[in-house]
């Protein structure tokens, strides 16, 4: 389970920006990540490695979804005020006022969660998130920092463990799905069930790979077939399918009994991504003549 962490350098980063931002100031983002390895210089993850493998690895993150160069650049710095002697001057002096004000934001957020982390119940602190952080971009890095926390939980204590994979459960993942970016909530779901729920979460890891390539084979038909009636009606789409993560195979299993894996195969989650809203409504239609 405790897997090293890879080393990475800026330079994976920039790839990853150049690909979906080719014109970006890339001379922007070195001088960040510059900015940032200075300010953690001495500083180290609990796993030992440099510490600016985290704010590194939660650019990554972001840039993995596309987001815009702001948002990518201000992860890269997100734990400098919090964690370090640079102050909030010092980040308008040496970057856009809009770098800045990300940046404060959610310095702000982690000092909310930590002084409210007792007296408040997760609906509540999931508001004061929301109400707090005026720009949603936010939020998104906040959601790329926990997600990076929790990839690298196993080095943490075992107590640690426990409760910040609750407080993921309760706060984060619930934001990421209100959010509407699934791929964060998964993720973050299926950690904090190998971390709370050890045992079941091995259970459903040998369980399902039994079944996997028959879901993944069902996914890819169900998608061509789609794929073709969209054609036919003159609708271009993208269409995308996955087969379920296993937080919410788990959370079905823990439904009214006798339920067994078996009955829980329409397990496989399809979206349509069309251009406009009268084409939304047509997919709807279509999809509704081929399934009832
Ligand atoms: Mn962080």
């Amino acid at each position: 389970m405790a897997v090293r962490e890879e080393l990475k350098t800026d330079q994976d980063l920039v790839l990853l920006v150049r690909r979906y931002q080719p014109s970006a100031d890339l001379e922007l983002l070195h001088r960040a990540f510059e900015f940032a390895d200075r300010a953690h210089r001495g500083q180290f993850r609990e796993s030992g490695v440099p510490y600016i493998q985290h704010p590194l690895a939660v650019a990554m993150i972001l840039a993995e979804l596309e987001m815009d160069l702001p948002t990518v650049v201000a992860a890269l710095l997100h734990d400098v005020v919090e964690d370090t002697g640079v102050k909030l001057e010092d980040l308008r002096r040496h970057f856009d006022p809009e770098i800045a004000l990300l940046v404060d934001g959610v310095t702000k957020l982690s000092q909310l969660e930590s002084k409210s982390r007792v007296e408040q119940q997760a609906e509540n602190l999931r508001k004061m998130f929301l109400a707090m952080a005026q720009d949603i971009r936010v939020i998104l890095i906040k959601l790329a920092d926990r997600l990076h926390n929790m990839r690298t939980l196993a080095f943490r204590p075992r107590e640690k463990q426990k409760v910040t994979a609750q407080e993921t459960l309760d706060i984060f993942a619930p934001l990421a799905h209100r959010l509407g970016i699934s791929r964060i909530q998964w993720e973050l779901e299926d950690l904090a069930l190998r971390y709370l729920e050890p045992e079941a979460y091995r259970e459903l890891v040998d369980l399902i790979p039994q079944k996997r390539q028959e879901r993944e084979e069902y996914t890819k038909s169900f998608i061509d077939r789609l794929y073709k009636e969209l054609a036919r009606t003159g609708i271009k789409a993208d269409i995308q399918g996955r087969a379920k993560h296993f937080y919410s195979i788990y959370r079905k299993l823990q439904g009214p009994p006798p339920r067994d894996i078996s009955e829980i195969y329409d397990l496989i989650a399809i979206r349509v991504i069309v251009d406009t809203i009268k084409d939304c409504y047509a997919a709807l239609g279509v999809v509704h003549s081929l399934w009832r």
